[in-house]
């Protein structure tokens, strides 16, 4: 269940939890045409700093370009928002769930009359596929499900409507006994997993897919990639089949809310874990994302 945090941001005011209340008519809830993005706050030495809040909120206003959705709100409002939004929380650290959808007061599918409504809302939330995701690492199942094509639903937009293909994913692997889902696009290379983009270790080499193989233009695989650089570990952006995936050196998954999670296995082919690139750049990313490292502390965006 979710720890109520004392207040929700809806259209420009700061509202009480409990009163963060929308219409049975809201249009979003009905054809899922809405926005989101999930960021994460952490504890530094001066407060708690949202983790390229920046990034964030420009893939938002992405996200709804895709749609064509204009949202009310600029970049710069909605990066003071949220930074106003955390900082009434009190907490320390918590997740960060800004969302724009088209609200309520027209139905059917022409969303060009409707109103676009934005909140923001936080709330604490621990490690998403586990405390010990990168220790233990992750047991994978490729899905029954395909991933979107890029002429279906946009997979670079964040949209709401899109994780109703996650969620059947998620679902089916859960219940099969396995942590997460790994999905395959149209052409049967690998996309990415649910709700986390991909990276394998082959020759030495590590691979994630890209926005044009349907993933997600995640902001941690952006992050990983330039730490990985940092390392001395060569890293690029490519497909890859679900051979490389079995036949792996080493695997990991990269998200906001799963961090870095090492892999342990795929479809029950067993993957070296945790790998020595993969412990590296998961405690290279959780000292970055606390501000402990000076390089990269203009990507901790203080909330006050
Ligand atoms: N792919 C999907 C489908 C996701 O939902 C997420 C989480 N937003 C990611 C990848 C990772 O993106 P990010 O690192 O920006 O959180």
């Amino acid at each position: 269940p979710i720890t109520p945090t004392p207040k929700i941001w809806m259209n420009g005011d700061l509202v009480d939890w409990d009163k963060a209340q929308i219409h049975i008519l809201t249009h979003t809830l009905h054809y899922g045409m809405g926005v989101f993005e999930g960021i994460r706050a952490y504890e530094t030495s001066q407060g708690p700093a949202i983790f390229r809040l920046t990034e964030h909120i420009e893939r938002l206003h992405n996200s709804a370009k895709i749609l064509g959705m204009e949202i009310p709100f600029s970049v710069e409002e909605l990066i003071t928002a949220t930074k106003e939004t955390v900082a009434s929380t009190g907490l320390d650290s918590c997740y960060v769930r800004p969302i724009a959808y088209f609200g309520y007061g027209e139905m059917g599918l022409n969303t060009m009359p409707c109103s676009v409504d934005v909140s923001i809302a936080c709330w604490p939330w621990g490690a998403y596929l586990g405390d010990d995701a990168v220790t233990k690492g992750v047991r994978l199942k490729t899905s029954s499900w395909t991933r979107h094509d890029h002429n279906i639903m946009p997979p670079a937009s964040k949209t709401t409507g899109n994780y109703v293909n996650s969620s059947l994913a998620k679902v089916e692997a859960l219940k099969a006994g396995y942590d997460e889902a790994l999905m395959l696009a149209p052409n049967g290379l690998i996309a990415e997993c649910s709700g986390e983009n991909v990276f394998v270790s082959r020759h030495d080499k590590l691979i994630t897919p890209p926005l044009s193989a349907g993933a997600l233009e995640g902001i941690t695989q952006n992050t990983v990639m330039t730490l990985a650089a940092d390392l001395g570990f060569e890293a690029v952006c490519d497909n890859i089949a679900r051979s490389d995936v079995y036949i792996a050196d080493e695997m990991f998954l990269v998200g906001t809310a799963a961090e870095v999670s090492s892999v342990n296995s795929v479809d029950d082919r067993a993957i070296p874990c945790p790998g020595p690139k993969t412990l590296a750049i998961a405690e290279l990313y959780g000292d970055v994302v606390r501000g402990k490292v000076d390089k990269y502390k203009d990507w901790c965006e203080l909330a006050s």
